[in-house]
């Protein structure tokens, strides 16, 4: 299947490690040119220059917080600056902060909507007009299974996931005849740095290893193991794609099976 992706521009948020890396390696693999964003210039560029040898594409690097809105500014505005357009924006940031209803006071939910919510929501509003004009976009939004089954002890992330899910979906019906499409792709546990930070968290605080984490983890998800990276890039890979034209305002998990939910 030729997925109609080279040439095109893709900006991908938070994509140092973990999701956002593994789906710019694959959108590079299949020729889309690339900028990618983290807090860590560091990290950032030796993810730039891996992506950059193992592709063959144009990759930029712009180091940028997302939760502090004048970096997500200067970062549309640098993105676009580089390239003159953007195609394809994934929107995805560190998760917000683990904890109970008692555990977060306003402060932090305001921090988490700004990660979470008005990362998504901002650097949308910097790349739509310009998709509209040209009637091809794709906008693509990491969330998480919180946004259709709570996850114990992530209020924040439940709440806020939400809020991006509504967005996303309304939104999706506002640009549907401008060729732009609007999804959302829900990872479940999958294998990267934030889920072994959980697991060893949880095992110094329960007297155990961070494999006994892992397994109970596993022992949730009916194919009994972690995802891996790429089998959530496959989809990002194909929801950015020119074949993936019908598909808009969808919420679609990849999760091994762990929501049990009928739709
Ligand atoms: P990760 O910690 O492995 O990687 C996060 C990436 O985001 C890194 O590149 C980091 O530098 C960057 N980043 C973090 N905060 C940032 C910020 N404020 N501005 C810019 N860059 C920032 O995490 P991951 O596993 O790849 O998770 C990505 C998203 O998916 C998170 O929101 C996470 O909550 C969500 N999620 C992950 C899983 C999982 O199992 N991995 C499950 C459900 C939801």
């Amino acid at each position: 299947m030729d997925l109609g992706l080279r040439g095109k521009v893709a900006l991908v948020a938070a994509a140092s490690r973990g999701l956002g890396r593994a789906i710019a390696l694959e959108l590079g693999k299949e020729g889309t040119n690339l900028i990618l964003c983290a807090r860590g210039a560091d990290d950032l560029e030796s993810a730039r220059q891996s992506i950059a040898t193992n592709t063959g594409v144009e990759v930029h690097a712009i180091a940028a917080d997302v939760a502090d809105f004048p970096q997500l500014q200067r970062l549309a505005a640098e993105s676009m600056m580089r390239f003159g357009q953007i195609d394809i924006l994934v929107t995805n940031a560190g998760g917000p902060p683990a904890g109970v209803f008692e555990t977060h006071s306003w402060d932090a939910w305001a921090r988490a909507v700004d990660l979470t919510l008005r990362s998504a929501v901002e650097l949308t509003r910097a790349v739509l007009p310009g998709m509209r004009a040209r009637k091809w976009g794709r906008i693509i939004n990491v969330t998480s299974i919180a946004a259709k089954q709570p996850v114990d002890n992530l209020i924040l992330s439940n709440s806020i996931r939400a809020a991006v899910t509504g967005f996303a979906r309304t939104l999706a019906n506002e640009v549907a005849t401008d060729g732009v499409t609007v999804n959302n792709i829900l990872p479940g546990y999958t294998r990267t740095e934030r889920v072994e930070q959980l697991a060893e968290s949880a095992a110094q605080k329960e007297g155990l290893t961070p494999r006994d984490i892992v397994a109970r983890f596993e022992q949730e998800i009916p194919m009994r193991r972690l995802g891996e990276p790429e089998e959530f890039a496959a989809l990002a890979t194909f929801l950015a794609s020119t074949r993936a034209s019908y598909i808009t305002g969808q919420s679609i998990a990849v999760d091994g099976g762990w929501i049990k939910s009928l739709m």
